[in-house]
């Protein structure tokens, strides 16, 4: 008996999430914060960690850490808060409650791939409707285009993964008042964009948001929340895998969010660099750069094949997304000194 005998077509035409290895490159392909905790706080962490109770599975539905994240995040009264194993698996539940037989999602595309991933995995028809040449959203175009497919789901990364571009907020709303179905608010990059719909969540009965601590500097720990009116969080919350928080992730969690402001900190210096790096990039010649709301550009090169290698050579690692995204590629903002890197390397590069 084969695989190909067995598992689903669709499952059988994919291709697994590709992470290349990164080990001795300048790592500027996956958005991550660049710094690391400092020193004392380390140590701090691991006492912490070391009073575990390993052999025990972690509490199922944190309300410790969930109450935490309502008052660090200004989650308003009211609203609950959802956990899951980075904001990927908050995006699966939802797809895995909604995907009725015959329902459709949408987004506005190009956009994070685990939307259109995530549908493929649970049977749901996925509808992307393309964004403007300049990656900007035709909230008119989309809006027709959902009032002819009635989805059951949409989402919009905001701002968006890989262009990021920051959609504006009135043209979210028409959105949001003129779908039938569920609206997500993937605010995955809101550190760095410092923009919110969490606190209009009481106005609209088809909204949630969610979010991760992965941007802000915690990716190795896998947290992602999701905000939304308690109707919706108890349907969500019967699809969540019961121990889907490690006790480890519990704990981290809670020791940083009493301590944010040093990862705020680092997050206002991305946002600082970001200036700089983008005013580097825009002065190579042969180089686009998209306007960004997150921590990385998407720029747009002559071959981007070729510059891809080019920096592979000089040991940067950097997204390319060509062909999907016509010779575009997606940097991170880096520390100082990667960004100088990257700039150099990619003068040699293009
Ligand atoms: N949403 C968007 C828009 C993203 O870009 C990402 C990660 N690249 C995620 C969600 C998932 O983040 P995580 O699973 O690390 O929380």
């Amino acid at each position: 008996m084969k695989p190909e005998q067995l598992v689903r077509p669709e499952i059988l035409a994919l291709k697994a999430y590709p992470v290349p290895s990164s080990e001795g490159m300048v790592k500027l392909d996956a958005m991550e914060n660049p710094y690391t905790l400092p020193e004392d706080l380390r140590k701090e962490l691991g006492r912490a960690l070391a009073g575990l109770d390993l052999n025990r599975y972690p509490t199922p539905s944190p309300q410790k850490l969930r109450e935490a994240i309502a008052r660090r995040m200004q989650v308003p009264a009211g609203v609950d808060v959802l956990l899951g194993n980075g904001s990927d698996e908050l995006i699966q539940l939802l797809i895995m409650a909604l995907a009725r037989p015959g329902a459709a999602m949408m987004f506005p595309s190009p956009t994070f791939v685990m939307y259109q991933m995530g549908a493929t995995f649970n049977g749901m028809k996925a509808i992307a409707v393309p964004l403007r040449d300049d990656f900007s959203f035709d909230a008119d175009a989309f809006i027709a285009r959902m009032n002819a497919e009635n989805p059951a789901l949409v989402f919009i990364a905001y701002p968006n993964n890989p262009t990021g571009v920051l959609y504006a907020e009135e043209d979210i709303v028409r959105v949001i008042k003129a779908c039938k179905g569920l609206v997500v608010i993937d605010e995955a990059y809101h550190v760095f964009a410092g923009r919110t719909f969490i606190g209009r969540i009481a106005e609209f009965p088809n909204l949630v948001v969610i979010r991760t601590v992965s941007k802000l500097g915690l990716a190795g720990i896998r947290l992602g929340y999701l905000v939304g009116r308690p109707e919706w969080v108890a349907e969500l919350d019967k699809v969540r895998p019961p121990y889907n928080v490690s006790a480890l992730t519990q704990t981290a969690a809670l020791f940083m969010l009493e301590r944010l402001d040093v990862l705020e900190e680092q997050a206002a210096r991305i946002r600082r660099d970001r200036e700089d790096l983008g005013k580097g990039l825009a002065g190579l010649k042969g180089v686009t750069v998209f306007p960004s709301q997150a921590n990385f550009f998407l720029i747009r090169v002559p071959d981007a094949g070729k510059t891809y290698e080019g920096l592979k050579g000089q040991n940067v690692l950097v997204r390319n997304l060509s062909p999907a995204i016509r010779n575009c590629l997606r940097v991170t903002v880096g520390t100082p000194d990667e960004n100088r890197i990257l700039l150099a390397a990619l003068r040699e590069a293009l």
